[in-house]
């Protein structure tokens, strides 16, 4: 129930959506993205749309098809866009996109709704069924501010056909983008199963199961295995610490529908691993909200050390459970880390490995940061907030 979220925000907010929402009574919104589940708008989404639907802005939310050889192409430009490096956007790629593209756009029925959110790359073509009375909103995820240029350019063709762009920071918004674009920043919701407080009893129960120690510093990094969220710097990170506190190491993970390296990259991360007993690499199904939380609650302190970002919701997941978190210096973990306050946003494995050893030795410090942590996401990261700018941005693009 939307009233449950007065406890977490002031009445004043609350009223403002239900206002909002009020003026939009009526308007039909479609979703599409490229996954029910695994990664970070998934876990929005499934969140996200019955909550509007309760607001009484009718929502739904249709996921695009695809199989390997599509969802390869789209791994390949979620990279490129990423990070610009030695691969390139093949013709054959381009090829296969538009295939699928095709595909979906007999598939996916647009036609009801007054506005339509894309999210990210994949479904982004299906802009050729915009019809004149619509509002098509590109929502974007990635960090885009230093992309491979021709794949950008190959998507811009697309991107310039909507209405709106939504991106996460200013930063990310490409100059040459021909639409109006909106910085949004993403959020976690306090009431979903990942977030929710935990009895202590369950918390225990998760790390025995796995046989953690809940009596020795835990170290622990959530994140889909993806070489963007660099797993196997985080095994070195751990590895230097080590040598001065006896900790353990946690590394959950899973796979998503739409990217077909995860299993590689597990398969690295676990030969890494070696023979270390105090090293846990957990490759959960993608719904294991509860087991998350609990891991994030059972952690002494919380790094995301990816190479690339768009935001890393799970930075204020942990942020939220009082966990100072350990971020590195780019793209939406900028954002959201306020350094030496929060936590500590790190430009290296020597940097994240110095400030862990600095908090391990000081439970002040991270209860203090803790408080902060969870301060910050109440005020920038929960759902409401989100909602509420979409909802502008809706009011903007259909009533002006
Ligand atoms: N997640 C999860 N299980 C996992 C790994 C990740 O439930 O094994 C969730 C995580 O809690 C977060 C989301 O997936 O809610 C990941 O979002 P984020 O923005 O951090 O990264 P993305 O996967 O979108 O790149």
């Amino acid at each position: 129930m939307f009233e449950d979220y007065a406890k977490f925000i002031d009445e004043g907010t609350l009223r403002e959506l239900e206002i909002v929402a009020k003026e939009l009574k009526g308007i039909k919104v479609l979703h599409v993205n490229s996954t029910k589940l695994g990664g970070g708008v998934a876990e929005i989404l499934y969140r996200m749309v019955p909550l509007m639907n309760e607001l009484g802005v009718e929502t739904h939310w249709e996921v695009i098809k695809g199989d390997v050889d599509f969802f390869k192409v789209t791994k390949k430009i979620h990279n490129l866009l990423h990070m610009s490096g030695r691969d390139k956007l093949e013709h054959e790629d381009v090829i296969t996109y538009m295939k699928y593209t095709y595909e979906n756009v007999s598939v996916i029925d647009t036609d009801p709704y007054d506005v339509v959110f894309i999210h990210d790359p994949q479904p982004l073509g299906l802009i050729v069924k915009k019809k004149k009375n619509q509002k098509w909103i590109w929502r974007c995820h990635i960090d885009i501010s230093t992309p491979d240029e021709e794949t950008w350019k190959f998507l811009e063709m697309f991107v310039n056909g909507y209405d709106a762009s939504i991106f996460h920071i200013p930063e990310f918004v490409r100059e040459g983008v021909k639409i109006p674009a909106f910085v949004i920043p993403p959020s976690i919701d306090p009431l979903h199963d990942k977030n929710r407080e935990l009895k202590e009893d369950f918390i225990r129960h998760v790390l025995e199961k796995y046989g953690i120690d809940p009596r020795r510093p835990i170290i622990i990094q959530v994140s889909r295995f993806d070489r963007l969220k660099d797993p196997i710097g985080v095994m070195e990170t751990y590895r230097i610490v080590k040598r001065r506190y006896d900790c353990q190491l946690v590394l959950a993970g899973s796979y998503a529908s739409d990217d077909p390296e995860g299993e590689e990259v597990y398969r690295d991360v676990i030969e890494a691993k070696g023979e270390d007993p105090d090293i846990f690499v957990l490759n959960l199904p993608p719904d294991s909200h509860l087991e998350i939380n609990a891991l994030q609650r059972s952690a002494t302190v919380v790094i995301q050390k990816s190479l690339r970002e768009g935001f890393g919701l799970v930075v204020s997941e942990a942020m939220w459970k009082y966990k100072p978190v350990i971020g590195s210096n780019i793209g939406g973990i900028r954002r959201q880390i306020i350094h030496g306050v929060t936590g500590y946003l790190i430009n290296s494995i020597e940097g994240a490995a110095f400030r862990i050893k600095l908090l391990l030795g000081n439970p002040e410090q991270r209860m203090k940061m803790g408080i902060n942590a969870y301060e910050r996401v109440r005020h920038s990261f929960l759902i409401t907030r989100h909602i509420r700018d979409y909802l502008l941005v809706i009011h903007r693009l259909l009533k002006g």
